[in-house]
């Protein structure tokens, strides 16, 4: 591939514009200038550095993003800062999206990416790709709350009654809930029919992919880090 599309293709611009920026010599491999443009090469793998910020060529990018509060999963939001605001520029200009949302006041593992049909097929409700929530609820849990939750609680608008895989209380107030749905506002609407109300609200994982120990540890709130083939494979 030319040089100049190779970093079109990274989310560098336009194509005229990725011509003026190596044009200009801030694309550099190793530290060292490469000024032509129109230079042919195996992209694989490639490293190179925008004005000394390490790079490597990807075809397509799987990302997790530890998610704080406050940031909407919006290009366009309503009342908060985008959750694209935490990624840097060239990973937003690629077309990069969230694969399911969460809401505003959610925090917790969030996957985005540019692969469409890893997108779709992740968000698919054939796929049944288990997401585990730890909610904080204002009043104690009971048996009979659990029972609800994993016996199924009917919401206004389904058909029919929606049961978790799991619900457990972690705390008195502290329910680990598992769906592998993902219906809008779905946990504090299941958690609110079975007679209970969601204070705060946190993804813990998606299938096996898990945001703290024995997981994505690291993972500070605003964070983001790439996920390789293996991560995507343990989401079941
Ligand atoms: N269920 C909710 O109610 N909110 C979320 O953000 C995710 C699941």
């Amino acid at each position: 591939m030319k040089l100049e599309r190779l970093l079109q293709s990274q989310g560098f611009g336009s194509r005229k514009g990725c011509r003026l920026l190596i044009q200009a010599g801030r694309l550099t491999v190793a530290g060292e200038p490469w000024l032509d443009p129109e230079l042919d090469l195996d992209e694989t793998g490639w490293c190179f550095e925008v004005d000394g910020e390490p790079w490597q060529y990807r075809e397509r990018v799987y990302l997790a993003l530890h998610k704080p509060a406050g940031v909407e999963c919006s290009r366009t939001p309503q009342h908060h800062a985008s959750v694209f605001g935490l990624l840097p520029l060239p990973l937003r200009e690629r077309g990069v999206q969230c694969v399911g949302r969460l809401d505003q006041d959610t925090t917790g593992l969030l996957l985005l990416s540019d692969d469409g049909s890893f997108i779709h097929g992740l968000a698919s409700p054939r796929r049944h790709v288990s997401k585990c929530y730890h909610a904080a609820v204002r009043h104690p849990l009971d048996a009979s709350q659990l029972a609800a939750l994993r016996e199924g609680v009917q919401l206004h608008d389904e058909p029919a009654p929606l049961a978790a895989l799991g619900a457990e209380a972690l705390d008195e107030r502290l329910l680990a809930l598992t769906i592998d749905q993902g219906k809008y506002h779905q946990v504090k609407r299941m958690v609110a029919a079975a007679g209970n109300r969601v204070e705060a609200l946190h993804r813990v994982a998606l299938g096996g992919l898990v945001l703290g120990e024995g997981g994505l540890a690291d993972l500070a709130p605003g964070q983001w880090r790439y996920l390789e083939r293996d991560a995507l494979l343990a989401l079941g």
